[in-house]
């Protein structure tokens, strides 16, 4: 139970005592002199948790996959990805603008690009055309409300791809959600394609950072890239220090997140005016639709509902002007999920 009930973002946890008294412990050394042992012992377990030869600490996600864009990609290339993508939407066009390349933008149903459209997207060989560079993939799917798709799923992506001699990369941002949610070992989400990032700053607790897994080869290009983008962060084990409790401590109770979401889903779908796609919530994001009505009528009980929530002490965000989402996490527990659906219940009572 705590006295504000936060469901912004998971991004909000706060690193626990224990990750405070291992940063304040930690060995450290210079990182971009390859001396910080701390750093090397959170890349070694990372690479191990995903099945990849090696791995690259980073500031964030976004620094992720921007270093994974620029290193499998050479300017004037494409990048096929989903409409909805993160890496699409929320990056600030960081591929672009530091990799030169074209984004290909395709929709999708679920999120998920589908075998065909993949191979709809690839490029023919033609003096005229741009030569598509990568594919993309996001697991669990973000805005579309930690959704996730299965290692043969991804396998299948990757086939198409890797048929055309197209790398793969795989925005994991909360890839251990989905393994956690699915039952099923992380390896084989990222043993189809060539590069994955996770973050280990949202569901798993630590204060920052991200961590790039995939080939040797591909990791010593990422960490090149890492280092132009200003990225090199010398004694760096402070913080890795907390991802590797991370890591070791924080990805099973990933599942009491996951049953958190499904209880507020299943509460809030049955209100008046609101709906859940109860279907989706397979990870710990809820995405509840708001409708009164008109549409202007509509926008303004999405504001009165966010104000609402925020004078029971529980926070939410409005991701659209008639879609609030909701995710948990460590810091929200089972007392304070229900704190948030008896706020959703009075604010709804009289609509
Ligand atoms: C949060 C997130 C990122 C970016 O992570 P930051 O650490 O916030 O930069 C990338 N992809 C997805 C799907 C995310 O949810």
């Amino acid at each position: 139970m705590h006295d504000i009930v936060d469901l912004r973002s998971d991004t909000l946890t706060l690193p626990t005592p224990e990750m405070r008294e291992a940063m304040a412990r930690a060995e450290v050394g210079d990182d971009v002199w390859g001396e910080d042992p701390t750093v090397q012992r959170l890349e070694a377990m990372a690479a191990a948790r995903l099945g990849k030869e090696a791995a690259v600490f980073v500031a964030s996600g976004t620094m992720g996959n921007l270093v994974s864009v620029v290193a499998h990609t050479q300017a004037g290339q494409e990048v096929v990805l989903d409409l909805d993508s993160h890496i699409y939407n929320y990056e600030v066009a960081g591929g672009t603008i530091v990799g030169n390349v074209q984004m290909r933008p395709v929709q999708t149903e679920r999120g998920f690009l589908t075998p065909d459209q993949v191979q709809e997207s690839i490029r023919p060989s033609n003096i005229h055309i741009p030569q598509t560079g990568l594919v993309c993939l996001e697991n669990t799917h973000n805005r579309h409300g930690g959704t996730c798709c299965t290692p043969e799923e991804i396998a299948a992506v990757a086939a198409v791809a890797h048929a055309a001699r197209v790398p793969v990369h795989m925005d994991g941002a909360r890839l251990f959600n989905a393994a956690v949610a699915l039952k099923r070992d992380p390896r084989d989400f990222a043993g189809p394609v060539d590069s994955v990032t996770f973050c280990l700053s949202k569901g798993l607790g630590a204060p920052l950072g991200s961590v790039v897994c995939g080939s040797a080869d591909f990791v010593g290009r990422a960490r090149r890239v890492r280092k132009m983008v200003g990225g090199g962060m010398r004694q760096a084990g402070v913080v890795a220090a907390a991802g590797v409790l991370a890591l070791d401590r924080m990805v099973d109770r990933l599942a009491e997140d996951h049953v958190n979401a499904r209880a507020l889903a299943e509460a809030v779908a049955t209100l008046p005016g609101l709906s859940v796609d109860v279907e989706t919530v397979q990870t710990n994001i809820v995405i509840i639709r708001v409708s009164r009505g008109d549409r202007a009528r509509s926008v303004q009980a999405t504001q009165e509902l966010v104000a609402g929530c925020a004078a029971r002490k529980v926070k939410i965000h409005a991701t659209g002007p008639m879609a609030i989402r909701c995710v948990t996490h460590k810091d929200v527990d089972a007392e304070d999920t229900r704190r948030a659906i008896e706020a959703f219940r009075e604010l709804t009572s009289r609509w």
